[in-house]
C-alpha cells in the first residue's frame, strides 16, 4: 500500500482508520465512539469500549499458543536463563495479581514497581493491568531522593521491590535505598512486597514488608479474572527522563495504548505472532513498557528480557541471543551501539543474524557514522525511530509494514500514521511548509491513541507545558475552530521527500550573533573528524555574541590531546572542520577534551548540566548522571580558566 495514502487517511478519515486498527485487539465491549475530542487538547480514545491490557497480552493467546515462549529471561549477571510459555506467564501473573489483591490493592490504586530486570517485574506490571491498578515503574538505577519524589507523586498502596539488582557483576542493594526513600517520602505505602533473589540480605519492617515467595507458594492454581476496564482507564504513570529539567509524570490510558501498540508491531516493528522480539531497554523506561512488556506480548510474540551489560561476558552476547532465539526484531539505543563501537566488530559477526529483519534504534539522535558502523557490522537493516515517553510509540519512523521504504541515515524517517507532524517557526508561530526549513517539531491535536492522556493529577500542567492554542481564522464569514499544537520541544527539518531530521532540543538551539544553530548540527560536523569518538556542544551565554558554542570532545585515542600543544593543534583542526562544513559562525569558541560526557543511565546527554557549569550556575539534580567523573572534569576545566 502507498504509505502517503495510508498516512493521509489516518488523519482525514481518523475514526474509520482507527476503528479498523481497533480490530487488532480484543474488546469486552466494543467502543461506541472512536475519538472524543470535544474538550481539546484532551483526547479520549475508543470511548464506551472496555478491554484489558493483560488480557490482550496474555490470556487471549492461551487458545492458540499456550506452550509457545512468551517471556524469555536472560541474566548474564546471575547466569539464570529461563523461558515462560504463555500458559506459565498466565499462571505467574495471576499469582502476582492475587497477592496484590490480598495486600489490599483496589482498582485505580497505584502500585509502585522499583525493580531490577527480573521476570517478577513484568509479572507485577501485567498483574496491575489485570486488576486495574495503575503501575508506576521507577527505574532501578534511581537513588532514594528521586525515588521518594516519585512515591509522593504516585502515592502507591503497595510498592513491589527486590533485594538487589546487579550491574557488571556488582550487586546493587535496592532495599536500603527503598527504606531510605520511604523514610524521606511524605506518603507511606501500606505494604512493601519483596522479591528475594538471594543477592543481598535485607532488614524487614514488621507489619509492612511482605515476602513474595510466601504469598506465591500459597496459590498454585489461583484464578484472578481480568477486570474489564474503560478504554480511558489509566494503565500507568511514568516519568520522562529528566534530560531537560524536572521530569513530567506521563499518564497513559488502556484501550488506546493497546491499539497503538498492536498497530505499531505490525506496521513499524514487523513483528508477527510466534516470532521473537528483543529490546535491550529497561522496564524503567518507556521503551521497556511498550516494547519489552506490552507490545510484543500483545502481538503474540516471545519477548526477551535481558539483565546485564551489552559487552559482558563479551561484545557477542546480544548477537548470540539473536541467533539462539531467532530474534526477528531487535530494539536498542544509539548509546549501546556506541559502547559496541569501542569493541572489535568481529564479535558482532560471529553469530548467524539471518533471522533479524531489522535493528530499531531510538532514544537519542543516531548520527550517520554510528548508523553506518552498525549497519556494516551487522549487515542487517538499521531503522531509526523518534518518539518520547509522552507518546509511548513512534512519531517518526519508517513504516515498512505498510510499504517498503529506504532509510536515510541521520533521519528517523517520516511522520508516522496518526501523527499530524508539522514544523513551526519559533519566532512567528507560522507553519513551515517548504522543504529544508528549520523549525520546532509539533503535532496537531488530537494526539493519536496511546499517547499521554495528561500529566498525572495535573491537567493544567499538561496544557501549559505542551500545548499552544492557535486562534481559528474566519473563512468566508465562518469562524474556524481553534487549533491545538503539541510541542515536542525538539527542533527539526524535513527534506523534499518528507524525511525529518532532528536537530536537537529547542533548548539546544543556540543563537550566535543572530544566527540560529542546532547544537546537533555542530556535533555531527565535529563527529566527522576521524579522532572523535563522542561530542557534546552547548550554547554558553556570551556578552558580545549573545551565545557561543562550546564543544566537549571524547577522543578515540586520548593521547592525541595529552600535551597542551597537541590539544591546541587538534582544537584548531576541529574548528576548521566546522568552518568548512557549516561556516565560521558555527565554529565553537572552544573545543575541550574530556574522557567521558555526562549522561543519564539511559544514555541521554545531559547538556543542561554542561551548560550550567559553563555558565557558573548550579547544575541541579545530578542523581541521574551515570558517570560523576564527567561532571568533575568539566568543573575542573572551568575552575582552571
Ligand atoms: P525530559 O522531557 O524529562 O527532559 P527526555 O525528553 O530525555 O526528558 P524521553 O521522553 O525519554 O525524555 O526522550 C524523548 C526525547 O529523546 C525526544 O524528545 C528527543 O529529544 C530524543 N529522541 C528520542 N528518539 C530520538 C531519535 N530517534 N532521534 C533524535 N532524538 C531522539
Ligand atoms: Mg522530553
Amino acid at each position: 500500500m502507498d504509505y502517503a495514502d495510508f498516512h493521509r487517511r489516518s488523519l482525514t478519515e481518523r475514526d474509520a482508520f482507527w476503528s479498523e486498527q481497533a480490530q487488532l485487539v480484543d474488546w469486552h465491549t466494543p467502543p461506541t465512539q472512536i475519538c472524543d475530542y470535544s474538550n481539546p487538547p484532551f483526547a479520549k480514545w475508543f470511548v464506551g469500549g472496555t478491554t484489558n491490557l493483560c488480557h490482550n497480552a496474555v490470556d487471549r493467546h492461551l487458545a492458540t499458543r499456550p506452550d509457545q515462549a512468551a517471556l524469555i529471561f536472560v541474566s548474564t549477571e546471575t547466569g539464570i536463563e529461563r523461558t515462560y510459555s504463555f500458559r506459565e506467564l498466565h499462571a505467574e501473573v495471576q499469582r502476582m495479581a492475587a497477592t496484590l489483591l490480598g495486600l489490599g490493592v483496589k482498582q485505580g490504586d497505584r502500585v509502585l514497581i522499583y525493580m531490577p530486570m527480573i521476570p517478577e517485574a513484568a509479572f507485577a506490571m501485567l498483574a496491575c493491568a489485570r486488576i486495574g491498578a495503575i503501575h508506576s515503574v521507577v527505574f532501578g538505577g534511581f537513588a532514594s531522593v528521586s525515588l521518594a519524589s516519585r512515591i509522593d507523586d504516585a502515592e502507591p498502596t503497595v510498592i513491589v521491590s527486590a533485594d538487589a539488582g546487579s550491574r557488571g557483576g556488582k550487586v546493587v542493594a535496592y532495599k536500603p535505598l527503598l527504606d531510605e526513600a520511604i523514610k524521606l517520602a511524605v506518603h507511606k505505602p501500606a505494604k512493601v512486597l519483596m522479591v528475594d533473589r538471594g543477592l543481598s540480605p535485607f532488614d524487614r519492617v514488621e507489619g509492612r514488608d511482605e515476602d513474595y515467595a510466601t504469598w506465591r507458594d500459597g496459590q498454585a492454581d489461583t484464578v484472578v479474572p481480568c477486570a474489564w476496564l474503560d478504554s480511558t482507564h489509566p494503565s500507568y504513570t511514568l516519568y520522562t527522563s529528566g534530560t531537560t529539567g524536572k521530569p513530567k509524570g506521563v499518564q497513559r490510558d488502556t484501550g488506546g495504548y493497546a491499539v497503538a501498540l498492536a498497530a505499531s508491531m505490525k506496521y513499524i516493528y514487523l513483528g508477527n505472532a510466534g516470532e521473537t522480539y528483543f529490546s535491550t531497554s529497561d522496564i524503567g523506561w518507556v521503551v521497556g513498557h511498550s516494547y519489552i512488556v506490552y507490545g510484543p506480548l500483545i502481538a503474540g510474540m516471545a519477548t526477551i528480557m535481558y539483565e546485564g551489560l551489552p559487552i559482558r561476558p563479551d561484545a557477542a552476547i546480544w548477537w548470540s541471543l539473536v541467533e539462539k532465539y531467532k530474534v526477528t526484531s531487535m530494539f536498542s539505543a544509539p548509546t549501546a551501539v556506541r559502547v559496541l563501537k569501542k569493541q572489535d566488530p568481529a564479535a558482532l559477526k560471529k553469530h548467524d543474524l539471518s533471522s533479524l529483519r531489522a535493528l530499531f534504534l531510538a532514544g537519542e539522535p543516531l548520527d550517520e557514522p554510528t548508523a553506518q558502523w552498525i549497519s556494516d557490522a551487522l549487515g542487517r537493516p538499521i531503522i531509526d525511530n523518534y518518539w518520547q515517553t509522552e507518546t509511548g510509540w513512534p512519531i517518526l519512523s519508517l513504516c515498512n509494514g505498510v510499504e517498503k521504504a529506504v532509510s536515510k541515515f541521520g533521519s528517523p524517517g517520516k511522520a508516522v500514521y496518526g501523527y499530524d507532524v508539522k514544523l513551526i517557526d519559533e519566532g512567528t508561530g507560522e507553519e513551515l511548509k517548504g522543504a529544508n526549513q528549520k523549525g520546532v517539531v509539533v503535532i496537531e491535536g488530537p494526539l493519536p491513541p496511546g499517547c499521554m492522556q495528561t500529566v498525572w493529577r495535573d491537567d493544567e500542567r499538561f496544557v501549559k507545558t505542551y500545548w499552544t492554542r492557535v486562534r481559528g481564522k474566519v473563512v468566508d464569514g465562518v469562524q474556524q475552530p481553534d487549533r491545538h499544537l503539541y510541542s515536542t520541544f525538539d527542533w527539526g527539518v524535513r527534506d523534499a521527500d518528507g524525511y525529518y531530521f532532528i536537530l536537537g532540543r529547542t533548548d539546544d538551539v543556540i543563537n550566535v550573533a543572530g544566527h540560529r544553530l542546532g547544537t546537533r548540527e555542530i556535533e555531527e560536523s565535529l563527529s566527522s573528524h576521524a579522532s572523535v569518538a563522542e561530542v557534546a556542544v552547548v550554547g554558553v551565554a556570551d556578552q558580545l555574541k549573545g551565545q557561543v558554542a562550546m564543544a566537549f570532545v571524547v577522543l578515540k585515542d586520548a593521547s592525541r590531546a595529552a600535551t597542551p600543544e597537541g590539544a591546541l593543534a587538534l582544537e584548531g583542526e576541529l574548528m576548521k572542520v566546522v568552518d568548512n562544513q557549516l561556516g565560521a559562525v558555527a565554529r565553537p569558541s572552544r573545543v575541550r577534551f574530556i574522557s567521558a560526557l555526562p549522561k543519564t543511565r539511559s544514555g541521554k546527554m545531559l547538556r543542561r548540566v554542561i551548560q550550567a557549569i559553563c555558565e557558573g550556575r548550579d547544575p541541579g539534580d545530578l542523581s541521574t548522571v551515570e558517570d560523576p567523573t564527567a561532571v568533575q572534569q568539566i568543573r575542573e576545566l572551568f575552575a582552571a580558566r
